[in-house]
């Protein structure tokens, strides 16, 4: 094994490793990432359509992306890197009763948790998304704070600005196990070798079931498939994200906006679950979301879909992440599951680990560091996961 020694050893240059890098080595915490791909965000953090909102039904997670909102919104101003953040915000329409009821039922712990969210009405909603079927639309939520931004240029951004305040990174290396001692941990191994650390995050997605594996740990995560796709570029007409919640034959969810260079960027929940590790396209995808957004939207019906791409939910069984100190091995953390929203979580996750790991927390993280526990009993289902 390498001689060489490590503050902090992350596995996993994703969504969720390339932002906590950049703010452990900002506090002068410089770690070693290690990923077993080729380049930055090459896991799931590339799959992901760059939807970044605090709108969701529980409080750990609204604060953690509060805080993303607010890494993405000023960092082009505060580190000159381009990331195409764009300020929507998002909206979850209702076209029945049913969504109606649902939506409004989360916008008060919503707003407790201290989100800028509220209820429009029909003529409200139609006037801030002329496109939408008027048809039995009811009105929606909409969340004006929350945006948008490039998933593969935050991810550069994010490791540009590690490695300028000595981070160092393996890529094309694979971690295959790890080094304890009398309840610590000592050192990581990879196929190329081995760092000695005492202190080991595992960000590796997808695929955290098999890292955590290593350390004789269990995380209940499973990755599932999801598939989304983009449009030529058309001039603009869309503001916010659009969310549908209404179930429909073979999906749960769709969502869909126009990104800043101007093509509508879209993405569906499949039903049943598409379980396993498969990034392959499919040929029902474009036709399933296609129908659903055409209905909701007739003008997309010209619009031209110039490629699809398939890519992994990191999935816990109730929509939260795990997040916090493993029980019975000193210097392991966990920071995976982070379902469909690891991209907007990253940033406020990898700043919650940074104060973790500097004795800085704020007195809000006991609760979210609580709520997110690795051994909890993922009894209930987070409603927006
Ligand atoms: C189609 C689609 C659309 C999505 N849209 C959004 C969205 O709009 N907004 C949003 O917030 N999220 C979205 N997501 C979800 C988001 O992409 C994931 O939640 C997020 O990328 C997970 O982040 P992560 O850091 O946990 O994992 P990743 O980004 O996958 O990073 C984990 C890294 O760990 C590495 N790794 C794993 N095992 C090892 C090992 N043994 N050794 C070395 N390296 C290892 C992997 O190579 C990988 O690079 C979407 C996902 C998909 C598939």
């Amino acid at each position: 094994m390498s001689t060489e020694t490590f503050d902090v050893v992350i596995v996993g240059a994703g969504s969720v490793g390339l932002p906590t890098a950049a703010f452990l080595a900002e506090q002068g915490i410089k770690p070693l990432v290690i990923d077993q791909f080729a380049s930055p965000g090459q896991g799931s953090n590339k799959a992901a359509i760059g939807g970044i909102r605090a709108t969701h039904s529980t409080a750990a997670k609204i604060h953690l992306c509060l805080e993303s909102l607010r890494v993405f919104s000023t960092w082009e101003e505060m580190h000159g890197d381009p990331i195409e953040w764009a300020q929507g915000g998002y909206t979850f329409v209702a076209y029945r009763e049913e969504e109606e009821r649902a939506l409004k039922a989360l916008l008060m712990i919503q707003q407790a948790a201290g989100l800028n969210i509220s209820w429009l009405s029909r003529q409200e909603m139609l006037a801030l998304v002329p496109a939408l079927a008027p048809e039995g639309l009811r009105g929606g939520t909409y969340s004006p704070e929350d945006g948008s931004a490039s998933p593969m240029m935050s991810a550069r951004a994010f490791y540009r600005r590690a490695v300028e305040n000595g981070a160092q990174f393996r890529f094309n290396e694979r971690v295959t196990g790890l080094i304890r001692r009398r309840g610590m941990v000592v050192g990581i191994r990879t196929d190329k070798g081995g760092y000695a650390t005492e202190t080991v995050i595992n960000a590796s997605g997808a695929w955290a079931k098999a890292v955590s594996g290593f350390a004789g740990l269990d995380v209940p995560v499973v990755p599932d498939s999801h598939e989304a796709g983009i449009t030529e570029p058309v001039a603009p007409f869309l503001k916010p994200m659009v969310v549908d919640i209404r179930p429909a034959a073979g999906s749960k969810n769709y969502y869909f906006y126009q990104h800043k260079p101007g093509g509508i960027v879209f993405c569906i929940t499949p039903e049943p679950a598409i379980v396993g590790t498969d990034r392959r396209e499919t040929s029902e995808y474009l036709p399933m979301i296609a129908r659903r957004m055409v209905g909701l939207m007739p003008k997309l019906a010209n619009a031209k879909v110039r490629r699809t791409w398939r890519g992994l939910y990191p999935m816990t069984p109730d929509g939260s992440p795990i997040i916090g100190w493993a029980q019975g091995l000193e210097g392991y953390i966990h920071a995976v599951g982070m379902c469909g929203q690891g991209y907007m979580l990253g940033p406020g996750v990898g700043k919650l680990l940074t104060r973790m790991l500097t004795k800085a927390e704020h007195p809000a993280d006991a609760a979210t560091l609580h709520e997110l526990r690795p051994g909890r009993a993922f009894g209930g289902v987070e409603a927006l996961k």
